[in-house]
């Protein structure tokens, strides 16, 4: 729904370059390099390794230190790609440079890094980070260094989440967020697996426990949450605090715990959709008032087929928009829970993706509960009639 600033310009970027094996980085005269040289060759060698290999998925970096997974994939998606300028034909167009390696102890190391160049006279950073390099046996191995940021932060479990905060945790909602997530996944019969929330106060604080000092995909913006997974733990580092709006999100969780369970390929979006307004409302909007509204958009005895395939938007305005299409599907969904259990919203919801014609989703939908184009209107009918309004 709204999640996820950085997916959207990840997705932009995805678009328009092709991700070429970065080249080596550049080591300018300044950068003090440790004493011992022969060392300090295998840290390049293998941070060379690292970077050439983040075109990958991290998991399969054999330079990532696995112990940290889940946010070294976080960060890895960050740098991924930053050689190239949103202008395709500016490919390799940054460079990347160390600009410090500053060493923790005999076998550890802080690398800072930056890709830079300059267009024109002015000089442009794309992107600075901070990355943790271990000593593993004849090499490196390089990580995230979240566990490091966060290490004097509080911490919360309730079930398999793990919240995590600087300042403050608002208790009960971190519990009905872990609740709901156990609700839907027992519904799904989902994997199990860990969360880990890191609540930061602000997106500045959120990137740099990453290991993001600057990213220039972020300038003047004031909230994005960056997720990963990896070791069966699903990670959110959350750029707004857990006092905003949609800091515990009952819709997009549901989204998440679906996408977990089954291919996001055979995934119907519209019924998924659907489902999110049911069991989370939509923009902080409850089901109830969603409807409430719906029925305000829509005149009774609406020839309710084609308002489907119309699909209007009946909501604020565009970016806060609530779909016609959506709300039947909830009421189609409630109804096939209610008389074949879930199983059977399971068949609607993995009958594909949508098509033009909805072809898939009228044959699901006529398998699971005997509802076709035919008797669409009159069944739809009964349900907007027969659904309670509080
Ligand atoms: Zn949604």
């Amino acid at each position: 729904m709204f999640k996820k600033i950085y997916l959207i310009l990840t997705g932009i970027l995805i678009t328009v370059v092709s991700y070429a094996q970065p080249g080596p980085v550049i080591i300018p005269q300044y950068v003090k390099l440790p004493v011992d040289s022969v060392q300090t060759k295998k840290l390049i060698s293998s941070l060379n390794g690292f970077l050439q290999q983040s075109i990958n998925p991290t998991k399969d970096n054999t330079f990532s230190l696995k112990d940290y997974l889940p946010e070294t994939a976080a960060l890895v998606a960050e740098i991924r790609g930053m050689e190239n300028a949103k202008n395709p034909d500016r490919k390799d167009f940054y460079k990347c440079y160390i600009t410090n390696i500053m060493p923790l102890d005999s076998t550890t190391y802080i690398i800072q890094l930056a890709y830079m160049a300059v267009d024109g006279a002015t000089p442009i950073t794309r992107i600075s980070i901070k990355l943790l390099a271990r000593r593993a046996g004849d090499g490196y191995l390089f990580y995230s260094p979240l566990k490091r940021n966060t290490l004097n932060w509080k911490s919360k479990q309730e079930g398999n989440f793990t919240f995590y905060y600087r300042t403050s945790l608002d208790t009960a909602k971190a519990a009905n967020y872990a609740k709901k997530a156990q609700e839907f996944d027992a519904k799904l019969h989902a994997p199990v697996y860990g969360n880990q929330m890191y609540f930061c106060d602000d997106l500045q604080q959120s990137l740099e426990v990453l290991g993001i000092d600057y990213e220039a995909d972020y300038n003047g913006l004031t909230g994005a949450d960056f997720s990963a997974f990896g070791n069966n733990i699903e990670l959110d580092v959350m750029g707004t605090g857990d006092g905003d709006t949609y800091a515990y999100d009952i819709h997009d969780l549901w989204h998440d715990r679906l996408h977990h369970t089954i291919p996001v390929t055979t995934i119907n979006k519209p019924v998924d959709e659907a489902c999110a307004y049911l069991y989370g409302g939509s923009w902080g909007i409850s089901w109830n008032d969603i409807f409430k509204r719906f029925k305000a958009a829509m005149p009774a005895h609406t020839d309710w087929l084609a308002a489907f395939n119309e699909n209007k938007n009946f909501g604020e305005n565009q970016r806060y928009h609530l779909y016609v299409a959506y709300v039947i599907d909830a009421l189609l969904a409630q109804k096939i829970e209610k008389e074949k259990g879930f199983a059977g919203v399971m068949a609607l919801l993995s009958c594909g993706k949508k098509e033009d014609s909805n072809d898939n989703f009228f044959l699901a939908l006529h398998k699971t509960i005997g509802i076709n184009r035919a008797n669409f209107n009159t069944e739809v009918e009964k349900l907007i009639e027969g659904e309670e309004v509080k």
